[in-house]
């Protein structure tokens, strides 16, 4: 019994620790009942490791960083903006079907499909992705990805060879450390059973980026800046190609070219958010930070 009270103790001094992250503290009540619960069905040790693992690292909200709560995949706050992409999308650029104005022959890549739009939360993580190495944000976004493959493509007959990531310049990776869609790509690859090609695909020119400058301009400043390095590992091969953001589909056009142009057979492409108008606009108005 008295062990028992000293496990109590001790995971109730963890569970109040974790509370100060959060702002709040859990009562001692709430404390114990929850804790009797807990030896009613996992081991004592086994729940101590929990509690130690969980004060030290608390789980994060893979959008905004914050601790959350058991049981939550992202915090509520940013639950209430997210915005999950159904059915009916655009079978060309994978927008929900009434906010699409792309036209047949605008992309050389035959789909694009992408689970999430790109609203304020969604912008929050991609940048914690980009700029932060959170590994939270990169699984959750590449497992949505990797459903959103498996639903629109897979099931669909789609035949996927290899996976590719959407690549930086080297002196770009060189500054960050990584590239975010690479990482993305892993985790998509991992995720349905399928290569990953890294290196095969290469961006040979520095370019500005692309969210500087307006879409007119866009498909211009991409042009002719990725090569392959090695066409004998994509020819005839179906490509899956990834990236964390969608919104003009000029990188990911100049991509699916470049692969064509070396002997692939097709491009389909997943994207982790994808803009639209209104949410732009929204981002915009609220004076979000920019920069990604
Ligand atoms: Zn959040
Ligand atoms: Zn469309």
């Amino acid at each position: 019994m008295e062990y028992r009270a000293s496990v109590f103790m001790l995971n109730h001094a963890l569970m109040s620790a974790r509370c100060v992250i959060h702002g709040g503290c859990v009562s001692r009540k709430n404390a114990f009942e929850q804790n009797e619960r807990s030896f009613d069905s996992m081991g004592m040790l086994e729940r101590i490791k929990e509690r130690v693992a969980e004060a030290v690292y608390p789980r994060r909200c893979p959008l905004c960083g914050s601790t959350l709560n058991r049981n939550e995949r992202i915090c509520s706050k940013c639950s209430r903006d997210v915005r999950f992409i159904n059915r009916p999308v655009c079978r060309l650029c994978g927008r929900p079907l009434y906010t699409c104005s792309c036209r047949k022959g605008d992309y050389a890549f035959i789909r694009n499909v992408s689970p999430l739009v790109y609203t304020k939360s969604a912008k929050k993580g991609i940048h914690r992705m980009k700029f932060s190495d959170s590994p939270y944000s990169c699984v959750y976004f590449g497992k949505l990805m990797a459903n959103s493959v498996r639903l629109e493509y897979l099931d669909s007959g789609v035949r996927i060879d290899c996976v590719i990531g959407v690549p930086m310049h080297k002196d770009e990776v060189m500054v960050r450390g990584y590239n975010q869609a690479i990482l993305l790509a892993r985790t998509v690859a991992d995720e349905i059973g399928v290569p990953l090609l890294n290196r095969i695909l290469i961006k040979t020119t520095r370019t500005h980026p692309q969210h500087t400058l307006p879409f007119s301009e866009r498909r211009k400043n991409i042009s002719g800046v990725f090569a392959v390095s090695a066409p004998e590992m994509i020819r005839g091969k179906t490509v899956l190609l990834c990236d964390d953001v969608a919104t003009s589909g000029s990188t990911l056009n100049e991509c699916a070219r470049t692969l064509l142009n070396a002997g692939a057979k097709a491009v389909f492409c997943v994207t982790a958010t994808i803009s639209i108008a209104s949410e732009m606009q929204a981002i915009k108005a609220a004076g979000f930070e920019s920069g990604w």
